[in-house]
């Protein structure tokens, strides 16, 4: 198994999904706690998403 290395892109995952707070675009985000969706106006926006709500 290995896993082709991509330069870090904090738009090229965006998802699907929309931001609660303000209605942009979000991106999966991996932290601490475990992966999670992040607006994509981070840090000006704070909405966040729980990742793993099927
Ligand atoms: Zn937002």
């Amino acid at each position: 198994m290995s896993n082709p290395v991509k330069a870090f892109d904090s738009t090229s995952n965006a998802v699907g999904l929309q931001c609660p707070k303000c209605g942009s675009s979000m991106v999966l985000k991996d932290g601490i706690y475990g992966k999670f969706y992040s607006c994509s106006r981070f840090p000006r926006c704070k909405g966040t998403r729980s990742y793993l709500k099927m």
